[in-house]
């Protein structure tokens, strides 16, 4: 089973998905915790990638599906797949879809957490990353917006299940609901 946690920066998708893929063995690929990792260890994508997450805008899709490809060929990710993050652009999904094709494989669900705006900003700024000041904040929200909202409508034409959870509840509450809907 291949899920995409879905949504926009601060609704908790990253908390979400680590929990359920620690709690019911999933495989879990965050591109933006990839993207972290990789400017720590100043590697090459680290070094392209760097610009872009700092100051929140979108990697370029040809550097994200590479790493994606790559990911999905580990041993851990033959079984159930949580993807974190990926795809946040029409084109990362179109990549997305032929690489599951490749694999044999299909999207069998997207779990898309919604937060009213004003509480995203306020949890981020709370977070602390950093990525996470008030300009950077607004900016991804605008990209979230523009480039990666419309996926929804990509899978939705593709007859993909799409689960939305209000992510206005406590952590567990939240797990929950997802828990019952990924049952
Ligand atoms: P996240 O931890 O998911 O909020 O991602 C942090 C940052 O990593 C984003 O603001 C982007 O700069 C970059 N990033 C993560 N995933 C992607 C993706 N699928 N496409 C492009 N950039 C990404």
């Amino acid at each position: 089973m291949i899920v995409l946690f879905f949504g926009a920066p601060g609704v908790g998708k990253g908390t979400q998905a680590a929990m359920f893929a620690e709690r019911r063995s999933f495989g879990h690929l965050s591109t933006g915790d990839a993207f972290r990792n990789a400017i720590a260890n100043q590697t090459e994508t680290g070094k392209i990638a760097k610009q872009y997450v700092e100051s929140g805008s979108l990697v370029p899709d040809e550097v994200v599906t590479n790493i994606v490809k790559e990911a999905l060929q580990a041993p851990e990710m033959e079984g159930n797949v949580i993807l974190d993050g990926f795809p946040r652009t029409v084109a990362q999904a179109l990549s997305l879809d032929q690489m599951v094709n490749t694999l044999g494989r299909n999207i069998d669900a997207v779990v898309s957490i919604d937060v009213a705006e004003d509480i995203i900003v306020a949890r981020l700024l709370g977070r602390g990353r950093k990525d996470d000041t008030e300009d950077i904040i607004r900016h991804r929200l605008g990209v979230y917006m523009q480039e990666t909202l419309p996926i929804l409508e990509h899978y939705k034409k593709n007859g993909v299940v799409i689960h939305e959870v209000d992510g206005n509840a406590t952590t567990e509450e939240v797990y929950e609901k997802i828990s019952t809907l990924l049952s």
